[in-house]
């Protein structure tokens, strides 16, 4: 098969829970094995993450990485109390010294929130502490040359961003260039009208791409559009990352599994779920190409 434009990566939890030197590195040998360009860490657990070994393994096998998190109540930017704000404030800049460290040039996920069901809407001074202390993010992560990404999660992980729109200005608000706008097929199943319309409205600020089932388990066994939302991906163009994310608890971590709400065994063989997934994806865009022309 050709190699294609988008970068094809695969998340860490596809292959192990934790980051201890031996994860990591089975995690970067199997991402390659599999031929992946891309593996992309979670930092949830980043205290226990040697950034030099796993910078180095990245090296050694030649792949990208892209890191992602989410925050957590006691330490939430989109909190009205300022001590909760600033908790979550040193989080995000801890991150982006470790994602300049491993080398990588992408910090995205829920950066503006927990990863957890809230109980009441946002308010109006929460979101301005959302725009406050991204802004301020964004601005050192642009000398670090690091870009920023909303991922946009459904209602049951934030309430914050749900919607294309909702992060469109959310993104405008905050202002910064090196902000992009994070697509994830599970979540927008959920909460936007197709698979489609979002993708042409977020166009060239479009930056990261996760590829998940509607039960975020093998790719093809569920009932998500998947040939409509990589023709959207074709006609505008998108030539960034796309990462497949599936969850299991045949591998698990023990704080991301549960605010992910990962209950079930989706599967057994991580390698046989993302040779599938890389397989699946490569051939759909293909066939989005092809109709492009
Ligand atoms: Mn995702």
């Amino acid at each position: 098969m050709t190699k294609t434009l988008n970068p094809i990566g695969v998340h860490a939890l596809v292959w192990v829970g934790n980051t201890s030197p031996d994860d990591i590195r089975s995690a970067v040998r199997q991402t390659k094995e599999s031929g992946f360009d891309l593996l992309e860490l979670s930092l949830h657990d980043s205290d226990n993450l040697d950034v030099e070994a796993a910078r180095a393994a990245l090296v050694e096998a030649d792949l990208a990485v892209a890191c992602s998190r989410g925050l957590a109540f006691d330490a939430d930017i989109s909190s009205d109390d300022s001590s909760v704000v600033a908790r979550g404030e040193q989080i995000l800049h801890d991150s982006l010294d470790i994602v300049d460290r491993l080398g990588s040039k992408i910090l995205t996920g829920a950066l503006y929130s927990a990863l957890g069901k809230y109980n009441q809407r946002l308010t109006p001074t929460g979101r301005g502490n959302v725009v406050t202390v991204l802004r301020s993010l964004a601005k050192e992560a642009s000398g670090r040359g690091v870009s920023l990404g909303l991922e946009i999660c459904n209602r049951y992980e934030t309430n914050v961003v749900n919607t294309a729109r909702d992060a469109l200005r959310l993104a405008d608000d905050i202002g910064e260039d090196n902000v992009f706008i994070h697509l994830d097929t599970y979540h927008m199943n959920i909460e936007e009208a197709d698979l489609i319309q979002p993708v042409l409205d977020v166009r060239d600020r479009l930056g990261y791409v996760h590829i998940g089932e509607n039960h975020r388990g093998y790719l093809g066994a569920g009932s998500i559009n998947f040939p409509g939302f990589f023709q959207a991906l074709a006609r505008t163009g998108y030539t960034g990352p796309i990462t497949f994310e599936s969850f299991s608890s045949a591998v698990v971590s023990e704080t991301l599994s549960n605010d992910l709400a990962v209950w079930r065994n989706m599967w057994d063989n991580g390698e046989d779920l993302a040779q599938a997934a890389r397989t699946f994806i490569e051939t759909h865009l293909a066939a989005a190409a092809h109709s492009q022309r």
